[in-house]
């Protein structure tokens, strides 16, 4: 069994955005920045924004970080994405989810620039994804697996791929991606789906994302399967994924650890998609 290593390959990552922003700020030029929005005290939340923004510094990406009240309006919160929209010296713009019930997602998602959405949510991103356009920003998950993947060689031509998960920041963009030129044969799956183990085993490569704790059982996988576990959940202070990950090992080709996984990938693109913006302001 492989076990598809997104920590070893997120450091590798970085060390090279780390290196090419060297290179250019040495030359002259201003490091790229991006801004990190955060409403409210959600801890979780507050857990994955310090970790960015401390990736951030390692790398050498300047994080504008802006902690914000829970009780923010949604206009506020539009008239500081305007402002860093305008700013030729913001890069990138990340508004960090979920966003307290009372704002309005989709309409701030809509708010930030297109050019600068490092999330890659803005729906003109999705639609570049969704038309097979290169010139688009991809969604930090989907493109994070996308590339531990290629890592390790797991071709996707022609494979059946199966995605648990249907939402618009995983399951969706992810089902996209390897639609992307024909390449693999996809089918999503959701909480409505009936029997899902009849789907799931049929998969050459499985995608887990759905936040349900060790749903995927070692009888719902396909001998010599590729299974990658999107899933974070805290259990009695422990992070398990959402699938069964002792159990499931023994019959497959390759696995995502958790943590250690996907989760790290998701960063490292977040620095890529900063990196990438605030390069093709100097070099196009
Ligand atoms: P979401 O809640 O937006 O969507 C969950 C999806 O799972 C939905 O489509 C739902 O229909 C489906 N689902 C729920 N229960 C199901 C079931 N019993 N059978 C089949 N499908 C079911 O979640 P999300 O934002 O896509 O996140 C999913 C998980 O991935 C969470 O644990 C989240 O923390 C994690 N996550 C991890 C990363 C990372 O970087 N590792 C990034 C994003 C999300």
């Amino acid at each position: 069994m492989i076990l598809l290593d997104g920590k070893v390959l997120a450091q590798k990552i970085k060390e090279d955005i780390k290196k090419n922003i060297e290179n250019l700020v040495s030359k002259g030029y201003r490091p790229p920045t991006l801004s990190v929005i955060l409403v409210g005290d959600n801890p979780a939340s507050q857990i994955y924004v310090n970790k960015k923004i401390k990736d951030c510094q390692e790398v050498g990406i300047n994080s504008k970080p802006f902690f914000l009240p829970r009780d923010i309006t949604q206009l506020e919160l539009e008239e500081l994405i305007g402002s860093l929209n305008g700013d030729d010296e913001v890069d990138g713009i990340l508004v960090q989810l979920p966003l307290p019930s009372h704002i309005n997602t989709l309409e701030v998602i809509e708010y930030i620039n297109p050019k600068k959405d490092v999330d890659g949510f803005h729906p003109e991103n999705v639609g570049k994804l969704a038309t097979g356009r290169d010139d688009g920003i991809l969604p930090c998950t989907p493109y994070g697996i996308m590339r531990l993947l290629q890592e390790y060689n797991i071709d996707t031509f022609g494979k059946d791929v199966v995605i648990v998960g249907a939402s618009n920041i995983v399951g969706k963009p992810m089902a996209l991606l390897f639609l992307k030129d024909e390449k693999s044969t996809v089918t999503i799956c959701h909480k409505n789906t009936r029997d899902l183990k009849s789907h799931t085993s049929k998969a050459d490569i499985l995608v887990v994302a759905t936040g349900v704790p060790h749903l995927i059982k070692a009888d719902m996988v396909k001998k010599g399967a590729v299974v990658v576990d999107v899933g974070i959940n805290r259990i009695d202070g422990k992070i398990v994924g959402d699938v069964d990950f002792e159990n499931v090992k023994e019959k497959v080709y390759a696995i995502t650890p958790v943590p250690g996984g996907v989760g790290p990938m998701t960063v490292a693109m977040l620095l890529q998609n900063t990196f990438d913006i605030y390069k093709r302001k100097f070099t196009s």
